[in-house]
């Protein structure tokens, strides 16, 4: 068995009147991720995590912002097309696990079906998926709750 891990962070700006997409999730709240996509900076952690992992480059030379395509487009089609290109090298999803940063809305209660659709997304089962919600203790962009960042961790195998 061959393994490889990858690694992968994002961070959106948050401003009002824009929906709030994490983990593939709408989530209720008065402001949302500003971005060129639907700014679902989980998802584009973990998107960059797998294509670290394979050595694929990244989520911005796969899906350039310069390219209207890509205009809020949905997230999970990008990760779920990255999924793809690394089973055509041979490697599938072990686990993932994220770490999400934002002083509010609190996460807990979408937690289990952000791990839902992620697992879908990758083609895991969701044991093997972990979601986590931290705040940055008011600290920082994220503290002063302009923005939202995301870390990914993933392992991919090749048998
Ligand atoms: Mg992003």
């Amino acid at each position: 068995m061959s393994m490889r891990i990858g690694f992968g962070y994002d961070s959106h700006r948050l401003v009002e009147g824009r929906p709030f997409m994490l983990g593939g999730m709408l989530i209720p709240h008065h402001k949302g991720g500003l971005g060129h996509s639907d700014a679902d900076a989980l998802l584009h952690a973990i998107t960059d995590a797998i294509l670290g992992a394979a050595a694929l480059g990244d989520i911005g030379t796969h899906f350039p912002d310069t390219d209207p395509v890509w205009k809020d487009a949905d997230s999970k089609l990008l990760l779920k097309h990255v999924v793809g290109l690394v089973r055509q090298k041979g490697w599938t999803v072990g686990n993932v696990d994220c770490t999400a940063v934002l002083e509010q809305p609190k996460l807990r209660p979408h937690v289990d079906a952000m791990r839902t659709t992620i697992a879908a997304l990758l083609g895991t089962g969701v044991e093997a998926v972990s979601v986590k919600a931290k705040t940055n203790e008011k600290m920082g962009f994220t503290g002063r709750e302009e923005g939202v960042c995301a870390y990914a961790a993933v392992l991919l195998e090749r048998a």
